[in-house]
């Protein structure tokens, strides 16, 4: 199949200011995944007057929203989206991952005349491994896993594969010296399972999660071995996701299995916040509207839809807004670190004094804004308080306009994004976000695992109305 580049030749504004009011023939947009099979996802293709997918009743915007959707291109987002989930993959906070990824963001805002700046702040230390064989790992699967910083570091194992399942002596073939150790994850007994595989002279130990309830599945992780803080174990021990679990005992039953465990202490890191601002009418001194998001992932995650598909909103609402006439300020923030508890979107508002708090109207978070899961038909109001403010109200007013009532959620109590750092110290924040129609804990299968790639996880189509609602949102409250 064509690459995505051959196949959009015609710029996204043209098709959707036809106005012909008939929704144009879907179209399809075919990605090619490195290495691994071209997938097809579905172009949205509606101009601004039609009724979009999943609407009850054809859109009754205004004509500075018109402005706004006549422009918005999801195809434009998937671009950036492929840099930062395929490209560059896992970004995780601190490394050289996320800093690639920051540059790249960065590299945007500047070609689109934003003020931008990137603000560093210090993170922990990050212990990560890379899995590969000889003969190849399934590349539709990303890799990475995490490492235990008190094993070895900095080292790289190749050798065969033994399954020991539950991992007690009993469990031990009777010769498993120099190779790599399949184990049970158990967080009680970890610290006897490594010293079990160490006595036996295993070469590593890989670390295999419980598989979580439905529609949850593990992701890759670090095991701390606190008993080994002061003489770290001599050989590698890292925790795979759910999904390479799977991935890695189909391959074992199919014939014998070489690994190869490399495994990277990163230390003394800074992470970063990426910052693009445009200066409207009301000055230096005016108010301010923000649009945010995190571009960081967690461990063996490519994070395309958590949260690459808001970062990539970010992008292209900021291509939309550069050029319109606006009173307040706006702002669009990329945060860093977000996977790791808040730290950049909490390092930014710690800093940030009183006065320029006051000139906050409202902060757009756009946090897993273009899941594929069929079941994430609501388009979740998420308020740390659980009380409305001027970022709910807007993006609740766009939605009226938009045609989308019966599709979002009643402002809902939750946090666990970066609106709760604005929102602690009272600042109207709110995280916009695509999941299941009963609750907003129900998230997609693929969330914070290494399937949370474009292929098994993006929607065009949900990306777009999530671009329309937070664009003509920010565009009502910047434009007064
Ligand atoms: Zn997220």
């Amino acid at each position: 199949m064509a690459s995505l580049d051959d196949t959009v030749t015609t710029p996204h504004e043209s098709s959707r200011t036809t106005g012909s009011g008939s929704l144009n023939r879907r179209r399809m947009l075919t990605v090619a995944l490195g290495g691994a099979a071209a997938v097809t996802l579905p172009a949205p293709a509606w101009a601004s007057a039609d009724r979009r997918p999943g609407a009850h009743r054809p859109p009754t915007l205004t004509p500075h929203d018109r402005i706004v959707v006549a422009q918005l291109s999801a195809e434009r987002a998937l671009q950036h989206l492929k840099v930062l989930s395929e490209d560059i993959g896992p970004r995780i906070g601190g490394t050289d991952s996320e800093r690639r990824a920051a540059h790249y963001i960065a590299g945007q805002l500047d070609r689109l005349r934003y003020d931008t700046t990137l603000q560093p702040f210090p993170v922990a230390d990050k212990f990560l491994a890379q899995l590969s064989s000889p003969a190849g790992l399934p590349r539709d699967l990303n890799w990475q896993v995490g490492a235990s910083g008190q094993a070895a570091l900095d080292t790289r194992i190749t050798a065969p594969v033994v399954d020991v399942g539950a991992g007690t002596p009993g469990d031990y073939p009777a010769d498993v010296s120099g190779r790599i150790v399949l184990v049970d994850y158990v967080a009680a007994q970890r610290e006897q399972l490594a010293a079990t595989a160490v006595a036996a002279g295993a070469a590593a130990v890989v670390f295999l999660p419980a598989d979580l309830v439905v529609p949850r599945r593990a992701s890759a992780f670090s095991p701390t071995l606190p008993g080994s803080a002061a003489a770290p174990l001599p050989i590698p021990v890292v925790g795979v996701a759910q999904a390479q679990k799977h991935r890695l005992r189909a391959l074992l039953a199919a014939g014998p299995l070489t690994l190869t465990v490399a495994t990277t202490a990163h230390r003394g890191l800074t992470s970063h916040n990426v910052f693009g601002e445009r200066r409207g009418r009301a000055g230096r001194n005016g108010p301010v509207v923000m649009v945010s998001a995190h571009y960081d992932s967690v461990i063996g995650a490519p994070g395309a839809n958590d949260d690459g598909s808001g970062t990539v909103l970010c992008l292209e609402l900021a291509r939309v807004l550069r050029a319109v006439p606006i009173n307040a300020t706006v702002r669009f923030a990329l945060w860093g670190s977000e996977e790791q508890g808040l730290i950049g979107s909490r390092y930014y508002v710690a800093q940030l004094p009183q006065p320029e708090r006051d000139r906050i109207l409202a902060v757009y978070q756009n946090d897993m804004v273009a899941t594929s899961w069929d079941p994430a038909t609501r388009y979740w109001l998420l308020s740390f308080t659980g009380e409305s403010n001027r970022a709910t109200d807007e993006v609740s007013a766009a939605a009226r306009r938009l045609g989308y009532e019966p599709r979002i959620s009643p402002v809902t109590q939750r946090g666990a994004s970066d609106h709760q750092s604005f929102q602690e110290v009272g600042i109207a924040s709110a995280n916009f976000s695509w999941r299941g129609e009963e609750s907003p804990a129900l998230l997609e299968p693929p969330y914070h695992s290494p399937e949370d790639t474009i292929a098994k996880n993006i929607s065009l189509e949900r990306l777009q109305v999530s671009m329309e609602l937070i664009g003509c949102a920010a565009y009502a409250t910047a434009r007064r």
